[in-house]
């Protein structure tokens, strides 16, 4: 028998991997398994190439427990090692530096492991003291029994061992009695080892007998050895991707389609993508992607290895050249990972393309489903906006699919404006904007549904992407002033009639919270509505996305404001104005002219003081206090005027309806008011 010391570095790298690797005790399991599977693999490469011409046998894993004896054992008829290959792999560790490197990457220990040649270290974890016995495959080798308690001295002797392969033999920790039930065990093979290459077999396969499960004496093979990314895509059918998925994903509805990625240059990446059916809701479950080693499962924590849009789709990447032990901050900075995402993102993007191309009526039909995720993407990476401006669908209120490019050709010529910006036209809500949005398509003008909740924030870069190009909501002004083509007309009102009109149109809006009302007027046509509604687009949208984050912003606090636009075309409007007017004449006039002579007074003396570097005198603060009380009485008066007139409240109310804001008390007096009216 040799004994002899672990050549780390380092007296004490046990107690370090301990302490340092408790929080993923588990993933030991992983490790020598995946050992046992490479051992296996290589054994497999050695007989196809001639180098080994014994009998292969029954090439599987076992991991199995014997709870008497406190072990668990996984054990593989790979390669197996002799004396020299056990001093040359296990006790040699390459690992300097170990207590520095630790010191640097405790955080992100777990990237260690693996990465340094600790994978079978990793039995320590959980573990008081771990033998390895294993017969190689070379002729003549003889058996060998390591054995190690955890310090850094170890036995090495000779035994009798009839098989080929390795037997790993861990003497479970008191603390770690968990990995001695089989259903912990069990829990962990389907997490780490469901795919992997080589039949895995723990446990036994179970039947119903006598009113409860029971083992049978069949072993149970707890892997697929095939999965479905590693075959040839022209080899499957669409079932066989629907039924995997289902598989990774059980319980989700069948997936819209799927990507089957395969690459070997520059590196090497197979895998499958679906892109699963989600609504416009951000209720999306993310981290439903797998990644594996050689099909060895290594994480879902896939941030970083695919663009963080592509997160919400479902599936397999599997890599050797992800790194086994992976830790977020090393995988971000990893550069081959990178390239990799770069890879996925650029493949998905290709395959939209493709489907965009071949089945464009297939992809219309999927878009309303996977517009999110594209909007997602395209505000996100820029390289994949730069692919996806082909196959982005605007959507028009009629239902109708339509590319940027078709799009902006549809509409160039009827929504230009005066100084040739290209107005989109659109709404955020069919139903509450449905007047605006019938006053628009009268014009024959097109409105864009733009209802998704990305949608804000993608005509924001849109406007910015394509030149000369607005987006305009259909509310936010009189249809005659979405798009302007020539100069404003002004109306013709005479200053009496315009400070009439305002003034009995403000008495009457109503009080509703949180929101603020100004009055314009502009002469539109006879036919169009008496007022209307509108709000700036640029408040809006801020508003619009403010909501989107948590908490709302400071624009989410800004009250909203609208304008009253009053139509003086409209007849019901004249109407109304030429009787005011007539009404309030006798008291209204002297007080404008009171007001007009006092402030002619105010500014020649403030032109006088001012040029004469003084401060105005009490006298010009005085008038001025009076002409705001005269004011103030003026509007008293077209105020109790205007209360008296239903059809004031009516118009602003029918205008304030047609935009649902008239709501609560508001809209019960509206309600009372038109039945007296009636
Ligand atoms: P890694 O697997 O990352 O190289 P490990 O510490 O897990 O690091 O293993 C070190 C080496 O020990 C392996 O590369 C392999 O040569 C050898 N080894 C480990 N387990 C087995 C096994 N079950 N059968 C044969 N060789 C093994």
């Amino acid at each position: 028998m040799a004994t002899g010391k672990i050549g780390v570095t380092t007296e004490n790298i046990f107690p370090v991997i301990k302490k340092f690797l408790y929080s993923d005790h588990e993933i030991f399991l992983r490790e020598l398994v995946a050992n046992a599977i490479d051992a296996t693999q290589k054994l497999k490469t050695l007989a196809a190439f001639g180098d080994f011409k014994g009998e292969l046998g029954e090439l599987n894993v076992k991991v199995t427990i014997d709870k008497e004896a406190g072990t668990l054992t996984v054990s593989d008829h790979g390669i197996g090692m002799d004396a020299e290959d056990i001093d040359k792999y296990i006790n040699q560790i390459a690992f300097s530096g170990a207590e520095e490197f630790l010191a640097k990457y405790k955080d992100t220990a777990n990237s260690i492991i693996g990465h340094f040649g600790l994978g079978f270290y990793s039995a320590f974890m959980v573990s008081k003291k771990v033998v390895i016995r294993s017969l190689s495959y070379k002729e003549g080798a003889k058996a060998v029994e390591w054995s190690c308690d955890g310090s850094p001295e170890y036995t090495l002797e000779n035994i009798e061992k009839a098989e080929r392969g390795t037997d790993v033999i861990l003497y479970i920790d008191d603390e770690d009695k968990q990995f001695l039930e089989q259903l912990r065990i069990d829990e962990l093979l389907k997490k780490y080892c469901r795919f992997l290459p080589v039949p895995v077999i723990s446990g036994k396969e179970q039947e119903w007998k006598d009113g409860k499960m029971v083992d049978t004496d069949k072993d149970r093979v707890i892997n697929a050895t095939e999965p479905l990314w590693t075959k040839k895509p022209a080899e499957l059918t669409d079932d066989d991707y629907r039924r995997f998925y289902h598989e990774l994903m059980p319980g989700n509805e069948d997936p819209m389609f799927w990507i089957h990625l395969n690459v070997d240059y520059p590196f090497n990446l197979t895998g499958i993508l679906y892109f699963p059916k989600i609504k416009n809701n951000f209720d999306v479950r993310r981290n439903r992607i797998q990644l594996y080693c050689n099909q060895v499962y290594v994480t879902d924590q896939v941030e970083g290895v695919v663009p963080e849009f592509m997160t919400i789709m479902e599936g397999v990447i599997d890599s050797p050249d992800i790194p086994l032990n992976v830790s977020r901050s090393y995988l971000q900075a990893d550069r081959q990972v990178k390239q990799i995402s770069t890879y996925i993102s650029k493949k998905v993007a290709e395959k939209l393309d493709q489907l965009f191309t071949e089945q464009p009526q297939e992809y219309e039909k999927k878009w309303d489903d996977i517009a999110i995720f594209i909007t997602l993407g395209m505000l996100t990476d820029e390289r994949f906006y730069e692919q996806a401006k082909k196959f982005y669908l605007l959507k028009d209120v009629e239902g109708k699919y339509f590319t940027l490019e078709d799009y902006r050709k549809l509409i160039e010529a009827e929504q230009t404006d005066k100084d040739g910006n290209v107005i989109y036209l659109y709404t955020t809500d069919p139903v509450a904007q449905y007047s605006y949005i019938q006053a628009v398509k009268d014009k024959g003008y097109s409105v864009l549904d733009m209802t998704g909740q990305l949608d804000s924030h993608l005509m924001q870069m849109l406007e910015s992407k394509m030149e000369k190009t607005r987006f305009v909501r259909v509310d936010s002004n009189t249809p005659e002033l979405l798009i302007e083509k020539a100069d404003k007309k002004e109306a013709d009102l005479t200053p009496l009639q315009a400070d009439v009109l305002v003034s009995i149109f403000r008495a009457c809006i109503p009080a509703i919270e949180k929101t603020n009302f100004i009055v314009e007027y502009r002469e539109l046509s006879a036919g169009d509505a008496p007022a209307t509604v509108t709000q700036n687009e640029f408040m809006r949208r801020m508003k619009d996305m403010a909501a989107m984050q948590p908490g709302g912003g400071m624009f989410g606090e800004i009250p909203d404001s609208y304008a009253i636009v009053v139509n003086t075309a409209q007849p019901a409007v004249k109407k109304v104005l030429d009787l005011a007017v007539s009404s309030l004449e006798d008291r209204v006039v002297p007080l404008r002219a009171e007001i007009e002579t006092l402030n002619n007074e105010i500014s020649e003396a403030r032109k006088a003081a001012s040029e004469k570097k003084e401060s105005v005198g009490q006298d010009v603060l005085d008038k001025e206090k009076k002409v705001a009380e005269i004011r103030e009485k003026k509007e008293e008066i077209m105020k109790e005027y205007a209360k008296e007139q239903p059809e004031i409240g009516q118009i602003i109310d029918l205008a304030l309806l047609q935009s649902n804001l008239l709501k609560g008390e508001a809209l019960s007096a509206f309600i009372k008011r038109s039945i007296s009216l009636l």
